[in-house]
């Protein structure tokens, strides 16, 4: 029988181990700093395919040297990465997968179903991590599984990274990277719902501190409200909003959620009796991936310098903007780079259809294996956009198994076989 053939029906005749095997995954709450047994799970799973297995803790002073560095309060004491790397004969290219192992943390009494039960309903598989991303965990791993058991002889190495630290700040695949992980090409299987997505957004926190005057309540008429001074800035914030959603790039037909730019704090005055002297926004924008982050810090800085000159108060007492906290780069590698249409063609090999190729919202890890990592890497996972860090968190059994699918024949077809 043809082996792409073989391939597709051991999936199919494999689908309860493969939901399965997501379910314990899930079972697993491995929040952000408690990713070990997770991890364990995971090394013993890649044993017992075959597969040289590397356990490590990220290296925190390493990190530290590196450009991509965002600075976090947690260490890397018992919270390894997790490589697996499956030797090809020779001759082939190589293919790397990229998965967090870490996930948000989950309210049980919020939800309708057990964040760490793994329940499955109406075709739908609940739990914390179900669409971000433990799907697209299962996902590399059973296509990589089922190649494996069906006997196949790859050319080209695949190598799975399960990585720690995703949410805060992608120092997991930073010290992939740091360990010399890399390949001819990557897919992350984040959650994008089935679309093959060469791009991610960027992201990056701001922080504005504006200064008003404090006075004793008998000279009232002497204090400037920091208050109000405030509301001048974060209006400015809002008109800035306008003003990126005039932004365009072609994978992005509708970039207003991308480029969001939005205040989540503010912060002023410490008692209801005295007029407050200061005030602190702080908030968040989005970056388009043909956008160089460095530029819309500077054009933001301006716009809101521009704004506050036209106060009395504010054009002698500038509003100081910081860019301070998480920072993530927007990626992306060219839409008809050969990695995309691999995944495209797979995709049309395995569903018969074509997929939406498109830009991702939000940031991803993606950003290190393209800038760092000499590896162009796509983002194709089964999980739901609008279903990451949401309450009562699924992913769709078929979705899983369509990418499954996919993913197994797009190492086929990358990595050649003998
Ligand atoms: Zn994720």
């Amino acid at each position: 029988m043809e082996v792409k053939k073989k391939i597709l029906q051991h999936i199919d005749q494999h689908k309860n181990e493969i939901v399965e095997f997501l379910r314990s995954l899930i079972r697993i709450p491995s929040v952000t700093g408690s990713e070990k047994e997770i991890s364990n799970f995971i090394a013993k799973k890649l044993d017992s395919l075959g597969l040289e297995v590397d356990v490590w803790e990220p290296n925190l002073n390493e990190l530290k040297k590196h450009p991509g560095y965002v600075s976090v309060e947690m260490d890397y004491k018992d919270r390894p990465n997790v490589v697996g790397v499956w030797k090809g004969a020779g001759g082939g290219k190589s293919l790397l997968f990229n998965g967090h192992l870490d996930v948000i943390n989950a309210d049980p009494s919020v939800w309708k179903h057990n964040p760490w039960g793994g329940e499955i309903e109406n075709g739908q598989l609940y739990g914390r991590g179900a669409s971000d991303m433990k799907s697209g965990l299962a996902a590399m791993t059973m296509a990589l599984a089922c190649i494996i058991e069906v006997g196949i002889r790859l050319k080209g190495d695949v190598i799975l990274e399960y990585v720690v630290d995703e949410e805060f700040t992608g120092h997991g695949t930073l010290d992939c990277i740091l360990r010399n992980y890399k390949a001819d090409a990557g897919v992350s299987c984040e959650a994008s719902d089935l679309e093959v997505q060469p791009a991610a957004t960027g992201s990056m926190w701001f922080e504005i501190k504006v200064d008003g005057k404090s006075a004793s309540m008998s000279r009232i008429w002497e204090a400037v409200s920091a208050i109000e001074k405030g509301h001048v800035v974060h209006k400015a914030i809002q008109d800035y909003q306008t003003v990126r959603f005039e932004k365009r790039h072609p994978l992005y037909p509708d970039p207003k959620g991308a480029l969001a730019c939005f205040a989540g704090i503010f912060q002023a005055g410490s008692y209801p009796s005295s007029p407050p002297d200061t005030c602190t926004i702080k908030g968040r924008m989005g970056v388009l991936p043909n956008e160089d982050p460095a530029d819309v810090k500077r054009e933001f800085i301006e716009y809101i310098e521009n704004a506050a000159k036209k106060d009395p108060w504010l054009r002698e007492h500038l509003p100081r903007v910081e860019f301070t906290g998480y920072y993530a780069e927007p990626a992306e590698i060219p839409a008809d780079h050969p990695i995309c249409t691999t995944v495209i063609s797979s995709f049309e090999e395995a569903t018969m259809k074509k997929p939406v190729v498109r830009g991702h919202e939000g940031a991803a890890d993606t950003r290190f294996l393209i800038k760092y990592g000499a590896t162009p890497t796509v983002i194709f996972g089964p999980g739901t956009i609008t279903q990451m860090h949401a309450t009562d968190e699924w992913v769709r059994i078929e979705d899983l198994i369509t990418s499954v699918k996919v993913l197994a024949l797009t190492i086929l077809n990358w990595c050649g076989w003998e």
